[in-house]
């Protein structure tokens, strides 16, 4: 049994102020594994103060300096990659594969921002003006629980890359990734305060973030309905806002895909992370001439995949997070039956054999329609919806009928074809016959998806302002 409480505040770990202490549970098991104490207000006022006087330091700091910094942090972090794997399984039951590729990005987070600011020119000249790219100031970096240290990591590294110092506010779901993640960018031994971690709830420690004048700047990654919150506060301090959000993509099967590596990609991608994902592929657009087939492939992929003990390498499919999830989950199954989804894999209830834990059986319905709540929503568990077209048009309609547009996916053997479509997708990013993406290009999304771009030389001037010094 594990007990955490402290925050990480000026380069120390200090006990928190807060006085919640909540239980943490292993969704495999449902057993308690730990406690932890809430950091609170006071926590947050602390950190913020910590992290202005850490930027008057980080203001001044040249590039070789920032590359110095992100690349102890890659190292410390590469250290505990194993660790930051075995928590993500331990605490959300991320399946192992998915565990292992968010702890290696983790650290791989750092190098690519210590490359990008390599090669970025933070003074440019303009007419009579020389620009400087500045940091913006200090950085609130907002976290989900499903990808803790792979969201941190990036996140942190622009900031760094950028020269601003930081306050991390993970989920209050993910106290043992947190912890663990605090102790190896401790190893680092940046200067006190540069980065500051807070566990706490969004309604206080979140919300005091969004609202503090001493922020500049905040980087929020989670749901659609939190990020329009933290707009409504920033504004009023005219804060630079970074918002990833919510999804719900479509996978576009395309009538000249190579269906036996497609379907294996599509369902992979519906249902990775447990379905817990904002990049899900969750909508999958088959030509009705072809839907029969595809189903059938689909189901029998599905019947291959094995639910179970999210540490055993073999498992595709772990337990959701915690039980309010599960319900939620269960709840989107009932509706796609009682608006008139064809059931073709999964349902309601446990799998077979697992009596305990939040496990969902891999769900797919046929014959969806793209008004029920089973294609607009974002379920976030291993849902998938398939969904006929009869023209290439009609499935670019489809896929663009929806309030997110986080990303896409297309299967063709036709790469012109399949880039004429991508063009036509209203979202941030599209991938082609791949369900990887590229941690060096922007990432983020349209509609209410989010505003701005992750990642890479778009990541890096989310934390800059141009600044002009015009001279004769
Ligand atoms: P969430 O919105 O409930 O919480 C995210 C974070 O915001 C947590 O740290 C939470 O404590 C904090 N928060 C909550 N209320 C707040 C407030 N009023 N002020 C400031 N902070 C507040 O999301 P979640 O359940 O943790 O994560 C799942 C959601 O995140 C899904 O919708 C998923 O699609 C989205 N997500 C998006 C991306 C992306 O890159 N677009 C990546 C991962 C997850």
């Amino acid at each position: 049994m594990w007990k955490i409480n402290h925050s990480y505040i000026d380069g120390a770990f200090v006990p928190v102020q807060g006085q919640e202490t909540m239980e943490c549970l292993n969704p495999a098991t449902e057993a308690v594994i730990g406690t932890a104490t809430l950091a609170g207000r006071e926590d947050a006022r602390r950190a913020i103060a910590a992290a202005q006087r850490a930027q008057h330091s980080m203001n001044l700091t040249s590039k070789a300096e920032r590359i110095d910094m992100l690349k102890r942090l890659q190292a410390a972090v590469l250290a505990s990659t194993d660790e930051i794997r075995d928590t993500a399984i331990e605490e959300y039951g991320a399946p192992f594969a998915r565990a292992q590729w968010v702890s290696r990005y983790a650290s791989q987070s750092f190098a690519n921002a210590a490359q990008t600011l390599e090669s970025y020119e933070l003074v440019r000249h303009f007419g009579d003006a020389r620009v400087v790219m500045a940091p913006v100031g200090v950085a609130a970096l907002i976290a989900p629980w499903n990808s803790t240290a792979g969201t941190i990591c990036s996140k942190l590294a622009s900031a760094i890359a950028a020269g601003c110092a930081s306050v991390i506010k993970p989920s209050e779901l993910s106290p043992l990734q947190t912890d663990v993640l605090a102790r190896a960018l401790h190893r680092a031994e940046l200067p006190k305060g540069v980065f500051n971690i807070l566990l706490g709830r969004g309604a206080d420690v979140g919300d005091e973030i969004s609202r503090s004048a001493d922020v500049a700047k905040i980087s929020f990654t989670g749901s659609t309905a939190t990020g329009k919150l933290i707009a409504r506060s920033a504004v009023e301090t005219m804060k630079r806002v970074s918002l990833s959000l919510t999804g719900k993509s479509a996978s576009i099967i395309l009538d000249d895909a190579d269906f036996d590596t497609a379907i294996a990609l599509a369902v992979n991608a519906a249902f990775m992370n447990n379905g817990q994902a904002c990049v899900a592929g969750t909508r999958l657009l088959v030509p009705r001439n072809l839907e029969r087939d595809i189903i059938e492939r689909v189901t029998a992929q599905v019947a291959t995949m094995t639910v179970g003990q999210p540490q055993d390498p073999a498992t595709v499919i772990g337990p959701l997070v915690n039980q309010a999830q599960f319900d939620r989950v269960q709840g989107f199954i009932r509706r796609g039956l009682e608006q008139g989804a064809r059931l073709v894999a999964g349902g309601e209830g446990r799998p077979a054999g697992l009596n305990k834990g939040y496990y969902v059986r891999p769900t797919v319905f046929a014959h969806v329609s793209n008004d029920m709540d089973i294609a607009r929503e974002e379920i976030f568990g291993p849902v998938l919806s398939i969904i006929a077209y009869d023209s290439d048009e009609q499935a670019i309609e489809i896929a663009n009928a929806s309030v997110y547009g986080l990303q896409a996916y297309v299967f063709s053997q036709q790469p012109e074809r399949a880039r004429r479509l991508a063009a036509r997708l209203e979202v941030g990013s599209v991938l082609i016959n791949r369900i990887a993406p590229e941690l060096l290009a922007p990432f983020g999304g349209l509609k209410q998806s989010g505003v701005g771009r992750e990642f890479g030389v778009f990541g890096l001037e989310s934390y800059l302002e141009p600044k002009s010094i015009v001279m004769d």
